[in-house]
């Protein structure tokens, strides 16, 4: 298991001996994350690292999942994409079974803890069926900034009853909500399988294992099969940026336990992307697998990020701190890590020409790749690592027992 003081040489020791000041008042506390996925995407994968660090630091810090059944999550999925401003048709069954679910839960779910956070909508309003006895905090990992006006109103009536809000950017906060509302942003392990420093020679042996050649620059792109990650337009990209430098391109996408829409959208991509499959120029992965995830990064010439809508974008952090430059579109949390022309590109339009032609020029010219990707590194050493993120927490948990 990592400690703390793992990450000196990374942070410095001023850190380090911070977090263990905050954790000072905090030793036995006894807290309790709630979401409803171990793996895949970002959630998951940052309470993998921050979870067993508290309970390293002197806080008893637990994680459960919320269980639910396939048409659960088809309906929180929808609620998803409505939160980020999709059109949805909110049916008295689709609400009957996600406070079902959520009730079903919380009666072998015992709760006894000083603290309570719950992330994202799924498991939103467990709150509704406990007596409350501790502060409850809603952490909200997605883009609320313009949802549709009809789901708002109503996961509202839950997130009501929480003491605290947590976002991830200043963009997100809530005006018509008058609950307190905090900012965190999210944050990667850098001593994680999926970003620790990994040496050529393992690199190597997961390009092979996972049957992609280097013969020839890589762009990739690593995120969920999902709409608002693109990986249709990231396609047309490829075939943008191929006209000009002969490239192969890899998509990596793991499908997340909660996430029924993923081989709906996975199965276009596939039809769109045969003929260059078959000629290898374009490689499709569906495994999830974290070294293998860190060695496509460190590879890859120019990685890409073409999402519509992003809560943060934890594979622009991922890759950056590789040192690889980044060509990204400006939504969500994406313009916090990237500043345009320094770390990588900010593309405005979802224009795949205008995506392709940054990723042309970077590939023209590696001493501009190389430097943007330093650039980018140290922006995530100084802002973005799971150090920061524990501060961040240790914070809120202070401030609750103030
Ligand atoms: N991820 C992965 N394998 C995949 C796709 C995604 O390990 O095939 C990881 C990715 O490396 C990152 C997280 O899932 O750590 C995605 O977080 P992000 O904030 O980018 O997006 P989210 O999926 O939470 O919307």
């Amino acid at each position: 298991m990592r400690s703390v003081e793992d990450y000196r040489k990374i942070v410095g020791d001023g850190a380090i001996s911070s977090i263990y000041k905050k954790a000072r008042k905090l030793y036995g506390k006894h807290i309790v994350n709630i979401n409803s996925t171990y793996q895949g995407g970002g959630v998951a994968e940052m309470l993998s690292s921050i979870v067993p660090l508290m309970n390293e630091i002197g806080i008893e810090a637990g994680w459960r999942i919320l269980h639910g059944n396939p048409d659960f999550f088809s309906i929180t999925k929808k609620f998803h994409n409505a939160l980020q401003g999709e059109k949805i048709n909110l049916s008295e069954i689709k609400k009957k079974l996600y406070l079902r679910t959520n009730q079903d839960f919380s009666t072998f779910t015992h709760i006894n803890h000083d603290v309570v956070i719950v992330h994202d909508p799924q498991p939103l309003p467990l709150v509704r069926f406990y007596s409350k006895r501790q502060p409850w905090v809603w952490r909200c990992h997605i883009d609320l900034s313009s949802p549709n006006e009809e789901i708002w109103d109503f996961i509202k009536e839950y997130i009501l009853r929480y003491d605290l809000v947590i976002v991830s950017s200043e963009k997100y906060r809530k005006k018509d909500l008058p609950v307190e509302q905090r900012i965190i942003s999210p944050a990667i392990d850098p001593l994680s399988s999926k970003n620790m420093e990994i040496p050529a020679s393992m690199i190597k042996k997961y390009l092979k294992k996972y049957e992609i050649p280097f013969d020839k620059p890589i762009i990739s792109q690593v995120s969920r099969f999902d709409k608002w990650k693109d990986p249709e337009g990231v396609l047309r990209v490829f075939e943008a940026v191929r006209k000009k430098v002969d490239v192969r391109l890899v998509l990596c996408g793991s499908t997340a336990s909660d996430d029924p829409e993923a081989w709906k959208i996975y199965s276009k991509v596939e039809k769109r992307a045969e003929p260059f499959v078959k000629s290898g120029d374009v490689i499709l992965i569906t495994i999830e697998n974290d070294i293998l995830v860190n060695a496509l990064q460190r590879i890859s010439s120019v990685v890409i990020q073409k999402s519509k809508r992003e809560g943060f974008g934890l594979t622009v952090t991922e890759a950056l701190w590789k040192g690889r430059p980044v060509v990204a579109s400006k939504v969500g949390g994406i313009p916090l890590q990237i500043e345009d022309g320094k770390g990588g590109y900010l593309v405005e339009s979802q224009r795949p020409e205008e995506f392709a032609e940054r990723i042309v020029e970077i590939l023209k010219n590696p001493n501009l790749g190389e430097t943007m990707g330093k650039n980018g590194r140290e922006r995530i050493r100084e802002n973005f690592l799971i150090t920061r993120l524990l501060s961040d927490y240790l914070d809120l948990l202070n401030y609750l027992y103030e």
